[in-house]
């Protein structure tokens, strides 16, 4: 978990980037909403501005048509002059000059039904003039009897491109003759001039086959032109619309038109692309430039929050650094609020770590003090450095001088060479992780002096979970050690010599009492012989002497019997003995032994006293001998093995009994001989008596329990013992 929290710390961004992508977030997706917005205006701006155009091309063809009609109707006036009628040509010429004048025309003249020219003002009247085969315009007005309008065609009089506009005359119900005025492109041209259209768009008014007859720009070049087919056939499709095109003088434009219904006449309305798009391109331009320049005020500023942040940031780093150090931390003034109160914050802890360094000081000096007074040699081992601290008090202990580097080995070098192995076993465990320790071992100070230490450790582990550091005392217990070896010493002579009285007790006891029966069985069956060596015997007297030698025998049995009651009985007063404290005290009491072994004894007591009452004296000699017996059993066993482990319980539903077993990991007995080891003299041990374990069931026994071995399962033997719970406050 720690290694991937560093690997994420190193991996997290920076304030500067963080920064930095904050400002394009904010920016980009307002630019975006920003861009569809302008297309979208300009979408509805382009479809407006269209529809406004088609309005204009409708109002332009229009015009055209009011053109049309303003000449149809001088023209229809002027038909009805009674001089046409009449057939005064020379009258209507004059008439048809004067009416001319005020119309957007360049000639009138007068054609009869076959196209033949009857007058007209271009030339004075009573000129030759041409005759014109029949026209289109002339066939449409004589079929529909209406007026109409001619495409543009060359006139044959002044060689221009004219048109025509044409009415019908009438006589009894006939068309007689039409009546035309012709004009040139130029003359139409005011109409577009009207309508007032932006210099830049491209206008023209195109007749019913497709030709130019006027446009906004360089009329003379272009008039009488075609429209492509590609056009035409766009055009075709509806009388209003537009569509994207390129005019006869090459520039790219949208192309409005409105058709008129009656003269089959178009205008064409062309707003250069460029134009349209102009607005566009003017606000993407803007947008671009404005999201370009907040991008660029908005990294700006977080450039410069930024660098404030990690400045204020880092100004940190060097106070948390000298919190660690124990110093008093230097902290700048800092650019944001935030800042100030963490530096403030580090200053409040600076200065508790300095209190909290002080004080533990102190308290380690107390300690040092304390110790020293108790006569403690402190010592700490850092196993991951591999380095040894060591009080004063633990060096003049050790016989080593002030500041003298110690290492390991030179600890080891003190060491008894008996229990060098044991230490060096116990200072192993401690740093595969054995969580504490406590042990007792002898060393040889550089005078020569023996001494005995006792040294209690614990282990601490480091962040990873391993043993880093042992912390102990070592306390000198040369004098407690030599009472407790003598008074073992002393134990031990008790011991054996209270086995020896008992022995002797027994031995002499039973010598003295059965030597009477015995002597009187001897004299009895002396005398026996001598009466049957008489002739004859005197069968009477034998008879009398065998009852006497019965009842001398039955005397010697009952002696036998009385003694052994006198032995089971002997002891002192029971008392109420918890086997727990009774276990712990005949361990302290054997501990040099154990040790000397190189043996463990574990405990499993039990939570709660473990109650017998019991001559206690008699109980720690049976569990005595239990123990030595299991070390016994364990001579030679490998370390691993050699534990013994005595086991305190109260046993029974309702604790009627209480049970102490002694469990070993030796070589175990033989089936045939668990129940034997408790006879007296049974041993297999060379210097062995056999007595122990035989003496131990006599005194289970006259406490009402019993004493049992079995063999464990795996490895060793077990003997257990069991008495009467009694209850530690009897009622
Ligand atoms: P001794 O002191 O001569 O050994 P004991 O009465 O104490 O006499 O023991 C009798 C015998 O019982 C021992 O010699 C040994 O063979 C056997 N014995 C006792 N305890 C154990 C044990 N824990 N494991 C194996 N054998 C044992």
């Amino acid at each position: 978990m720690g290694l991937s929290f560093l690997r994420n710390w190193k991996q997290a961004p920076s304030v500067n980037t963080s920064l930095t992508a904050l400002v394009i977030a904010c920016i980009l997706p307002v630019s975006a909403v920003a861009a569809a917005l302008i297309l979208s205006f300009y979408h509805k701006e382009r479809a407006q501005l269209i529809s406004n155009t088609i309005g204009r091309a409708r109002a332009a063809i229009t015009a055209v048509d009011h053109d049309f009609g303003t000449a149809t109707t001088a023209l229809g006036a002027l038909g009805t002059s009674r001089m046409l009628l009449s057939g005064d040509l020379q009258g209507f010429h004059s008439r048809a000059t004067t009416v001319l004048a005020s119309m957007h025309a360049d000639s009138i003249l007068v054609l009869d039904a076959s196209g033949k020219m009857l007058m007209t003002t271009r030339l004075p009247y009573g000129q030759p003039l041409p005759t014109l085969s029949s026209t289109p315009l002339l066939r449409r007005i004589l079929a529909s009897g209406k007026p109409g309008v001619s495409d543009l065609f060359m006139g044959p009089l002044n060689r221009q491109l004219i048109y025509t506009v044409g009415v019908p005359v009438w006589r009894d119900g006939r068309i007689v003759m039409t009546l035309n005025a012709t004009a040139t492109s130029a003359q139409l041209a005011h109409v577009l001039v009207e309508q007032q259209l932006p210099p830049t768009w491209r206008a023209s008014v195109l007749d019913a086959s497709g030709r130019v007859v006027t446009r906004s720009h360089e009329i003379e070049k272009y008039v009488g032109q075609r429209l492509s087919d590609a056009q035409l056939r766009l055009a075709a499709v509806a009388t209003e619309g537009g569509f994207d095109s390129t005019t006869l003088d090459g520039i790219d434009v949208f192309v409005v038109f409105s058709r008129s219904p009656l003269s089959g006449w178009t205008v064409f309305l062309g707003i250069p692309r460029d134009e349209l798009t102009a607005g566009l391109r003017a606000n993407t331009a803007w947008l671009a430039v404005a999201t370009l320049a907040a991008l660029a005020a908005g990294l700006t500023l977080a450039a410069l929050v930024g660098r404030r942040i990690t400045r204020s940031v880092q100004a940190l780093i060097p106070p948390a650094q000298a919190i660690g150090n124990g110093d008093a931390p230097a902290i700048p003034p800092l650019h944001f609020k935030e800042a100030n109160e963490l530096g403030q914050a580090l200053r409040n802890a600076g200065a508790s770590v300095r209190e909290a360094r002080a004080a533990s000081q102190e308290s380690e000096q107390r300690l040092l003090l304390a110790a020293d007074a108790a006569h403690l040699g402190i010592w700490i081992r850092d196993l991951t450095r591999q380095q040894i601290w060591l009080s004063e008090q633990w060096r003049s202990l050790f016989g080593f001088s002030a500041g003298q580097p110690v290492a390991l080995a030179d600890l080891l070098a003190r060491v008894h060479a008996d229990d060098r192995a044991a230490v060096q076993r116990t200072l192993d465990n401690a740093e595969l992780g054995v969580p504490r320790y406590e042990m007792e071992y002898r060393i040889t100070r550089p005078d020569g002096a023996l001494r005995w230490i006792g040294s209690h450790g614990s282990v601490e582990t480091g962040a990873d979970g391993r043993p880093a550091l042992v912390r102990g005392v070592s306390l000198d217990i040369t004098a407690r050690k030599l009472a407790e070896l003598d008074a073992q010493q002393k134990q031990k002579e008790v011991t054996h010599l209270g086995r020896l009285a008992v022995l002797g007790e027994l031995s002499g006891a039973l010598a003295h009492e059965l030597n009477q029966p015995l002597t009187a069985i001897l004299s009895n069956a002396q005398a026996a012989r001598r009466f049957l060596e008489r002739q004859p015997p005197d069968l009477a007297e034998i008879d009398e002497i065998l009852r006497d030698i019965v009842d001398e025998d039955r005397r010697a049995g009952e002696v036998i019997q009385r003694l052994r009651r006198l032995f089971d009985k002997g002891g002192t007063p029971r008392t109420l003995v918890d086997l727990n404290q009774l276990t712990r005290d005949v361990i302290r009491l054997l501990r040099n032994d154990l040790i000397n072994h190189g043996i463990a004894v574990h405990t499993e007591l039990s939570a709660t006293p473990v109650i017998a009452s019991a001559d206690a004296v008699q109980l720690q000699q049976v569990l005595i001998n239990l123990l030595m017996n299991a070390c016994d059993a364990m001579a030679g066993a490998a370390p691993d093995n050699a534990v013994i482990v005595v086991r305190c319980a109260t046993i029974g539903a309702e604790g009627e009994a209480v049970q102490l077993s002694v469990v070993d990991r030796g070589a175990g007995i033989p089936a045939a001989d668990l129940s034997h080891i408790f006879d007296p003299f049974y041993t297999t041990k060379e210097r062995g008596m056999g007595l122990g374990l035989s003496i131990c069931r006599n005194i289970v026994a006259a406490h009402d329990g019993q004493l049992w071995a079995e063999n464990n399962p795996d490895v060793g033997a077990s003997v257990h013992l069991r008495l009467p719970q009694a209850k530690a406050h009897p009622a």
